[in-house]
């Protein structure tokens, strides 16, 4: 067990497994999504405010999708956002090819991390393991 708020609607979950969202609100996003796609899919070059109009799915979950990696920017106009570092127009991620070169280490450690938190199990065991080398080390 590993209780957390959800990102959307605040409810406490079980995120056993890291993830941020809870069940019912991952359902609801993974419905928006669908809709979303099917609608890109048969109004091709459409502008991402009509997507949100015509799906009733908020521009900004919109987006989410995209940087997700989930929905291809290219099939739809006024679907850039800027650049997290620089502000410069980007279509995929959270950051420009320039900066992500820059950011590469930092971003390659941080999914470390989360790689250690979706194996709990074995995470847990090493920090015990820490914890005992230090205890017999400084008994
Ligand atoms: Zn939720
Ligand atoms: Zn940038």
């Amino acid at each position: 067990m590993a209780l957390a708020n959800c990102d959307l609607c605040q409810r406490m979950f079980d995120a056993w497994g890291g993830q941020r969202r809870c069940q019912p609100c991952l359902e609801a996003q993974e419905r928006d999504w669908k809709v979303v796609r099917e609608y890109v899919k048969s109004h091709p070059g459409t502008n991402i405010l009509v997507v949100a109009d015509a799906t009733e799915v908020p521009e900004r979950r919109i987006r989410e999708f995209i940087m997700a990696g989930l929905l291809e920017p290219s099939q739809m106009t006024g679907a850039h956002y800027p650049c997290r570092k620089c502000q410069g127009p980007i279509a995929t991620g959270e950051y420009c090819p320039t900066c992500l070169g820059r950011l590469g280490r930092d971003i390659a450690s941080s999914l470390d991390t989360v790689k250690q938190k979706k194996d709990d199990e074995a995470f847990k065991q090493r920090t015990n393991g820490f914890a005992n080398q230090y205890r017999s080390k400084h008994r």
